[in-house]
């Protein structure tokens, strides 16, 4: 690692810009089209925003500045190594105040980055949630395990390899037992109607309020019953796939109802991030 600051302009027409760009295009086209959709009002169809082509050409800068700092490969643009990559430089000294010069473009692309990476690896664990929401035939492997109740901040577990990733595996018990709190009944209107699953109870997904995508950043598992919102599939898939303003209201009102619980589990939570990570800015 270089002393020297990598912080400086880079213009589009520069080779290095270009070079960076050509390299990761397909995957900034996908980012820049997920920027436009946090832009998508209701009833709105999606349209370019020039937003979006800044924030995309902010993430290859910082591509340029990770390479020369920590002279390694960029990691692909969709994981979450993309974004913890990115997030390392914000804690160099000269950041802050490039970030001002650029009048904080640099950091609100960061932070979308953010977002996208836990969409896209939320969808990865989707399979997983689904299995326990099925009682599938997955409960037999070293994703899924048993534990006793979660009361307090446990280490989180190590991770498992899945279908060639690494990821952290799930305790069925604590999802189990979020529906049973909320009585098998969906947490934004009790009123929802499902159907009648397998084992003859209404049928509820889980749903991990803080998510899985984001265990990385917390030394404490955030798989606990308290963290596992009981929602029906409608409101689940508005959670995960609905534009931002109709995110909003599902994502206040479960957190709000749990927000005091987290420090019990050593998981410092704040609704700013939290919001982040669901595309709402
Ligand atoms: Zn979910
Ligand atoms: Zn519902």
């Amino acid at each position: 690692m270089t002393n020297l600051s990598p912080f400086r302009k880079i213009y589009a027409k520069e080779e290095i810009f270009k070079e960076t760009r050509q390299r990761f295009e397909r995957e900034l086209e996908q980012f820049e089209q997920y920027a436009d959709y946090l832009t998508v009002k209701r009833g709105q169809a999606q349209k370019k925003s020039g937003k979006a082509r800044s924030y995309a050409s902010y993430i290859v800068r910082g591509i340029i500045f990770y390479e020369e700092t920590f002279a390694t490969p960029f990691p692909p643009l969709h994981t979450r190594e993309a974004f913890i990559g990115l997030d390392r430089l914000r804690q160099l000294p000269n950041y802050a105040e490039f970030n001002q010069t650029e009048s904080r473009f640099p950091n609100a692309a960061i932070n979308c980055l953010d977002s996208y990476t836990v969409h896209l690896s939320t969808l990865q664990d989707h399979e997983i949630d689904q299995a326990i929401d099925t009682y599938d035939e997955l409960s037999r492997s070293p994703i899924l395990y048993q534990d006793n109740v979660i009361q307090n901040a446990r280490p989180r577990p190590e991770k498992v390899s899945f279908k060639g990733s690494e990821v952290y595996p799930r305790n069925v018990s604590e999802s189990l037992r979020a529906k049973e709190q909320n009585h098998w009944q969906c947490e934004i209107d009790s009123s929802h109607r499902t159907f009648t699953d397998l084992k003859g109870m209404p049928y509820v997904e889980g749903h991990h309020l803080v998510p899985m995508a984001t265990q990385d950043l917390f030394e404490y598992t955030i798989d606990f019953s308290a963290n596992i919102a009981c929602l029906c599939p409608t409101c689940h898939r508005q959670i995960h796939f609905a534009v931002p303003e109709e995110k909003l209201p599902l994502v206040e009102t479960l957190y709000d109802k749990r927000r005091n619980v987290y420090s019990d589990y050593g998981i410092d939570m704040n609704k700013d991030r939290l919001m982040q990570w669901y595309g709402i800015f």
